[in-house]
């Protein structure tokens, strides 16, 4: 009988549907061992399932699938190799353009180093030379913290408050009055944080690089990735 690790992505036999494994269950008297298990997309609805109705989904070396690799992270139910902390600008300058990046379509997930739980994100995946993807992502993560006031309503707080304390003429309702305005705010009105920017990765490649004097000279630089056996290859010829 086949055992699974937990998390892994497994393939529900009857129904074909691709599951995550959350944790193993011991076999009762009603019924025997097996998983609960989530699905991909929705990681708060879990269910039991026999260990018989389920099979290990096995990842092809070298190649980044989308179901397989890219949507279980972005779902926040398996984790990337590597989030660093990237510049926010040069993030969106990069998103901006374009340029080898498309967009998640759905609501992403991102667990930042540190923080116990999954923060809102939107991702934006890296494409390879070739049609695929090389399993990098910029990820832009919400940061909510606390909506803070306009800074013109606190500004006049403090106002308020220092010329209460330094001023014997200045009435004591200016200084609640400033403070019922700000307190007013509507939250819309309030101050939004700015979001994070991330690289994700599936892969901290090693490149190999096994070109030779003569295809470099050819502008062709065939590589691949010591740990994950992707296709580093470039082809810079025109
Ligand atoms: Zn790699």
């Amino acid at each position: 009988m086949m055992e699974f690790t937990v998390p892994q992505l497994v393939r529900h036999k009857p129904s074909g549907n691709v599951l995550v494994t959350r944790r193993y269950y011991e076999a009762t008297q009603s019924r025997g061992a097996g998983y609960s298990c989530s699905p991909v997309k929705n990681s708060n609805t879990t269910r039991g399932y026999p260990i018989d109705e389920l099979e290990a989904m096995v990842r092809k070396r070298g190649v980044i699938d989308y179901d397989l690799d890219i949507v279980p992270r972005a779902q926040g139910v398996l984790n990337w190799e590597v989030i660093e902390p990237v510049d926010l600008a040069l993030t969106l300058s990069n998103v901006a353009a374009c340029a080898g990046w498309t967009a998640y379509p759905e609501i992403a997930w991102v667990q930042k180093p540190g923080d116990n739980r999954k923060s809102w994100a939107r991702i934006f995946l890296h494409g390879t030379q070739w049609g695929g993807w090389t399993g990098q992502a910029h990820a832009i993560v919400y940061e909510g913290g606390q909506s803070k006031y306009p800074s013109h309503l606190r500004d006049a707080v403090v106002d308020a408050a220092v010329r209460a304390v330094h001023k014997r003429s200045e009435p004591a309702g200016n200084l609640a009055a400033a403070v019922l305005d700000m307190e007013a705010t509507k939250y819309y009105q309030r101050e939004a944080a700015m979001p994070s920017a991330w690289l994700l990765s599936i892969c901290k490649h090693e490149v190999v690089d096994t070109g030779t004097a003569d295809s470099k000279m050819r502008g062709w630089h065939p590589a691949h990735c010591s740990k994950c056996g992707m296709n580093l290859s470039v082809d810079s010829s025109d």
